[in-house]
């Protein structure tokens, strides 16, 4: 692989760039279906790890990008003084063979959460239906959700593979390969380089990331139709701690059960963190506003979205004592509301693709299968 500064690349070179088409599929004969290629994966969530992994695996070299400081994407972890929360997803189920089997090569890393404590509330915290019927286990990373992908990505890491906060600002046909692309990627202190020499280039980030990417970079026109067909709703949520509720007469506050669905018109899940296998005992709750909710409020300040999101905590769970730790975090792009009906998106003659949970539906496991299969397409 290459890497050079951006300053390295003058007006005058990035003007012919800009008139230079997609770069053309290599001649057959100059390339070897078997010789190891280099391929750019843009985002470290599950997707991308589960696509650059089985790239690597095949003998291919590849290059993740991922702008964010460590690995894992939405399935995220957010450190406290008071111990962790899982701020984005809060478990994950299993259904297909090839996660399953993924899984195993995680030991220790997952343990199942019993939440079959969850209830259906209503406005004023009552429960209106009885426990939902455990109909398959759950399933969490420990110590927190994003060690599993963690764990994945070290091999990645270990051999230079994965790029940690940059950015991917634009993908355009490599100025000294031809047949090849280059991605200009923003760092830290938004240090700009620029990394060339890739035989393909894939997006393993939400669908309205993908969009942008190849809209600003004027490239994956094929792509872009299906693209726009995906919906993702956002989330707004909240995460509490409570330490008074370690007083020796005080094994936790508020309600008996764990994690309940909710019919509150802000709340759509609660969990309370302490209760998932592996984490510290502080009495801590993550709470997600419902997808509409958070979209009518996805520009407000994070203290009004806290204060309301709060209140109505308050109201369902009936703990009324100040937390000691709360905080907000907009997920602009939480949980597909109109999936893309494929397992991922693959346009050979430029060889950009794009996956990610989006392709089949919402949830984790989604998108481990969208980014393996991904892997295959390219391969
Ligand atoms: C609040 C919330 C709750 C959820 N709850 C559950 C649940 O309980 N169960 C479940 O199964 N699923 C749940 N999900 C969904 C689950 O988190 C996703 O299905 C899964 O994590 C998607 O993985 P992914 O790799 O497709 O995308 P992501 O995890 O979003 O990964 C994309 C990565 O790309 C990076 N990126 C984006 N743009 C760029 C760029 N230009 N350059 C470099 N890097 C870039 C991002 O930083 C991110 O790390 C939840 C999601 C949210 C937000």
């Amino acid at each position: 692989m290459t890497v050079k500064t951006k300053s390295a690349n003058t007006p005058a070179r990035n003007a012919t760039a800009r008139k230079r088409a997609a770069p053309a599929a290599e001649p057959a004969s100059a390339s070897p279906a078997q010789a190891p290629r280099h391929y750019a994966v843009v985002g470290a969530g599950i997707a991308g790890i589960a696509c650059a992994r089985t790239l690597m695996q095949a003998g291919h070299h590849v290059t993740v990008f991922e702008k964010s400081h460590a690995p894992g994407g939405r399935m995220a972890t957010h450190h406290t003084e008071f111990g962790d929360f899982d701020s984005g997803t809060q478990y994950f189920t299993v259904r297909d063979a090839r996660f399953e089997k993924a899984l195993g090569t995680a030991p220790g890393r997952v343990r199942p959460w019993s939440a079959n404590t969850v209830r259906i509330l209503d406005e004023a915290g009552r429960v209106i239906a009885s426990s939902l019927p455990p109909k398959e286990a759950h399933w969490v990373a420990t110590p927190g959700m994003n060690e599993l992908v963690k764990q994945w990505a070290q091999p990645l890491a270990a051999s230079g593979a994965l790029t940690l906060q940059t950015q991917v600002i634009r993908i355009e046909p490599d100025k000294l390969h031809p047949y090849r692309w280059q991605v200009q990627t923003e760092g830290p202190g938004a240090a700009s380089r620029v990394y060339s020499g890739f035989d393909g280039v894939v997006l393993a980030v939400p669908s309205p990331q993908a969009h942008a990417l190849l809209l600003s970079s004027q490239q994956g026109k094929a792509l872009m139709p299906a693209l726009s067909g995906v919906s993702i709703a956002p989330c707004w949520t909240l995460m509490l701690a409570f330490p008074q509720a370690l007083q020796p007469t005080l094994s936790h506050l508020g309600p008996q059960w764990n994690a309940a669905r909710s019919t509150h018109h802000r709340i759509a899940w609660l969990a309370r963190e302490s209760s998932k296998p592996g984490r510290s005992a502080i009495e801590r709750w993550t709470v997600q506003a419902s997808p509409e909710w958070s979209g009518r409020h996805l520009e407000d300040d994070d203290e009004r979205v806290k204060a309301k999101l709060l209140k109505a905590f308050t109201e369902v769970t009936g703990i009324r004592a100040a937390p000691s730790h709360a905080v907000v975090h907009r997920w602009r792009y939480a949980q597909t509301t109109e999936a893309l009906g494929q397992p991922c998106l693959w346009d050979a003659p430029s060889r950009i693709g794009c996956c990610g949970d989006w392709c089949l539906g919402h949830r984790v496991e989604d998108g481990f299968v969208s980014g393996l299969e991904m892997a295959l397409a390219v391969l």
